[in-house]
C-alpha cells in the first residue's frame, strides 16, 4: 500500500521525501503555479504532464513546447536534480547562522565550488523583492563597517574596490529596521548624508518615529520623520530611544560572516546580506517547513550564471556544471 507522505517538518524528512523525483516535482510545481500549471513561453493553462520524463507540454504549438518545472528559475540549466537542490535550500533556509560551501559540500556529495556556486543561487531567491510597501512605526537606522576581506584581489583591483568605501579595507552595510516587523539592509558605498537619507525615505514612511545615533549624515531627517537621536558617546539607550535591534542584527551577521563564512569578497557581499535579511525577516514563530516553502517560491522568474556571480568570463575552469 501507498503512504502518502505529508511535507516535510525537518531536514531529515526533507533529505528523505526529496530522495523522490515525483515529490520533488509536485512540490515546486505546487508552489510555482498554485492554481495549475502555466506553459512560460505563452501562458497557456492547456498543458499536460508526461509522467515518464517529468516534462511539461504545452498544447500550442510552438518552439519549447516542452518544458521542465526548472525552465525560469534559480535552477534552470542545472544538471543537479532537485533531491540536491531542495534539501540545500532546507540547510540554508533553517540554519541560524547558514551553511558554509564546505558544510553543504560534505552533506551532498557534489565539490565545494559546485556547493558555493548553489548557495549563490539560493540567496539570489532570498533577495526581497520589497513588495511589501514602506516600514512604519518605530523604525531604528544604522550602519555597520564590515571588514570583508580583499583576498585574491590584485593590488590595483583592491585600490579601486576598497577606497572610498569606508577606508582600511572595509565595506559598509546599512540597515532600517522596524520594530517588531522587517529589516531591509543593504551595502552601500559611503556613509555620506545623501546615501543614508535616501535609503530612510525609500524605505521609512514618512512621519514614523525614527531612531539613529549620532552620526552627521542623520541630520536633517526630523522634518520629515519624528526623529530621535541616541549619542553612543554619551549612551545607548535612552527609554524608547535606542538601536538596539539594528546591533542585534549586525551581531548576528558578523558571527555568521567570521563563524560560517569565512572568506567573504566585497565584491559578493551583498548576497549575505540578503540572506541575513531573508532570515531576520521570516525568524521564528515561522516554522522550518513555512520559510523553506515560501523560499521555494521565490525561486521563479531568477537567474544567476556563473559568469554573472564572478563579475569575469575566465575563471571557469576548476567548477563542473551547477
Ligand atoms: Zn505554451
Amino acid at each position: 500500500m501507498d503512504r502518502v507522505l505529508d511535507d516535510p517538518n525537518t531536514l531529515q524528512e526533507a533529505v528523505v521525501y526529496f530522495a523522490d523525483a515525483d515529490n520533488c516535482l509536485n512540490y515546486l510545481s505546487a508552489r510555482r503555479w498554485p492554481n495549475g500549471v502555466v506553459c512560460p513561453t505563452c501562458g497557456s493553462k492547456n498543458v499536460g504532464l508526461i509522467a515518464s520524463r517529468r516534462m511539461f507540454q504545452c498544447k500550442t504549438r510552438h518552439p519549447k513546447a516542452q518544458f521542465s518545472v526548472k525552465l525560469g528559475t534559480i535552477f534552470e540549466d542545472s544538471p543537479l536534480g532537485l533531491e540536491k537542490w531542495l534539501p540545500a535550500m532546507w540547510m540554508i533556509a533553517s540554519d541560524r547562522n547558514g551553511i558554509s560551501s564546505w558544510e553543504l559540500h560534505r552533506a551532498l556529495g557534489v565539490t565545494q565550488k559546485t556547493a558555493w556556486f548553489m548557495l549563490h543561487r539560493i540567496r539570489l531567491a532570498m533577495q526581497d523583492e520589497q513588495n511589501g510597501g514602506k516600514l512604519s512605526g518605530e523604525v531604528e537606522v544604522d550602519e555597520t563597517f564590515i571588514g570583508a576581506k580583499a583576498r585574491n584581489m590584485h593590488a590595483d583591483e583592491r585600490a579601486k574596490k576598497i577606497t572610498g568605501t569606508g577606508g582600511q579595507g572595509k565595506a559598509i552595510v546599512a540597515a532600517v529596521l522596524e520594530r517588531g516587523g522587517k529589516v531591509r539592509a543593504k551595502v552601500v558605498g559611503t556613509r555620506r548624508k545623501h546615501e543614508l537619507q535616501a535609503m530612510v525615505r525609500e524605505h521609512v514612511e514618512p512621519k514614523s518615529a525614527l531612531y539613529s545615533d549620532a552620526l552627521k549624515s542623520y541630520d536633517g531627517l526630523s522634518e520629515e520623520y519624528a526623529h530621535q537621536v541616541i549619542d553612543h558617546a554619551q549612551a545607548y539607550v535612552n527609554g524608547n530611544v535606542h538601536t538596539n535591534n539594528c546591533e542585534n542584527f549586525w551581531s548576528v551577521f558578523k558571527r555568521s560572516l567570521k563563524g560560517t563564512y569565512v572568506s567573504v569578497e566585497p565584491f559578493h557581499l551583498f548576497r549575505y546580506v540578503d540572506e541575513q535579511a531573508f532570515r531576520y525577516n521570516n525568524k521564528l514563530p515561522m516554522k522550518d517547513s513555512e520559510r523553506f516553502s515560501y523560499l521555494v517560491r521565490k525561486v521563479v522568474g531568477k537567474r544567476l550564471t556563473y559568469t554573472e556571480l564572478i563579475g569575469k568570463e575566465d575563471k571557469k575552469s576548476g567548477i563542473e556544471a551547477v
